[in-house]
């Protein structure tokens, strides 16, 4: 039941968007200045993983899990070779006790729902959520990135990029021009789909940073999958985000 709600906690956001319009252009919008310390701090988050896979597909080589852990360490070196520091929420062999959260959550004032917690085994999106907020009162992050892959087996033709960030975000206009600038990288017609509240990921709800939920392809698509199998293809696809999240946060 627990890993329902955390699946269907994943999933409506997927499920409501198809009806939201996304990469509607915010130029002139006020944008709040990130963190002007003089440090590009950007957390990053490999989905899933631990008793969590994610999806997977006779197309693609591995889970979820192993794809994005293998993408997000790419990232990482892309960021740190244009001077950002990186933070990750996990590095595929151990995450975060709930005891440890709790206690940078005390620290700092915030809310911990234990009432969201789905199991021991299962760094949940509500975890990591809030322990990127916590992390955020003790080192300003210029920005959150969660990676994962999709898939929808009952119509594998659906093949697209998809990008999500909730509306609310105070840097919502900055994650729109991200968003329009690595589609413009990717193909020009990735799916950019600013959420409400209620339908946002749960990891992209939290703090005053900007949050991105990037969807790197769809497995249940052979094509996608072969493109998310290639070292090369990651590497590039891993390149030109870790430029666009620069060029965003500078
Ligand atoms: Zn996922």
């Amino acid at each position: 039941m627990k890993k329902y709600i955390f699946s269907l906690l994943l999933l409506l956001p997927l499920l409501l968007s198809a009806c939201v319009g996304g990469g509607e252009s915010t130029a002139g919008e006020s944008i709040p200045e990130i963190s002007d310390d003089g440090r590009t701090v950007i957390v990053l988050d490999a989905g899933h993983g631990f008793g969590d896979p994610g999806c997977g597909s006779e197309y693609m080589v591995g889970t979820e899990a192993e794809v994005t852990l293998d993408m997000v360490n790419r990232l990482k070196d892309e960021l740190v070779s244009l001077g950002a520091e990186v933070i990750l929420t996990h590095d595929g062999e151990a995450f975060p006790a709930s005891e440890e959260i709790i206690d940078i959550c005390v620290t700092h004032g915030i809310d911990y729902r234990e009432d969201l917690v789905v199991e021991d085994t299962v760094f949940s999106a509500y975890e990591r959520g809030v322990y990127v907020l916590a992390l955020s009162k003790e080192t300003p992050i210029d920005m959150f990135v969660s990676l994962h892959v999709n898939s929808f087996p009952t119509d594998p033709t659906v093949d697209r990029y998809e990008l999500y960030y909730y509306e609310g975000n105070p840097y919502s206009a900055l994650l729109n021009r991200l968003c329009v600038a690595f589609s413009k990288r990717l193909d020009n017609k990735t799916k950019i789909a600013p959420l409400d509240y209620e339908n946002a990921y749960i990891v992209t709800k939290y703090g005053d940073y900007p949050s991105v939920l990037v969807e790197t392809g769809y497995a249940s698509n052979e094509s996608a999958a072969q493109k998310l199998n290639s070292p090369a293809w990651r590497a590039e696809f891993c390149k030109a985000l870790a430029e666009e999240i620069i060029k965003a946060v500078k």
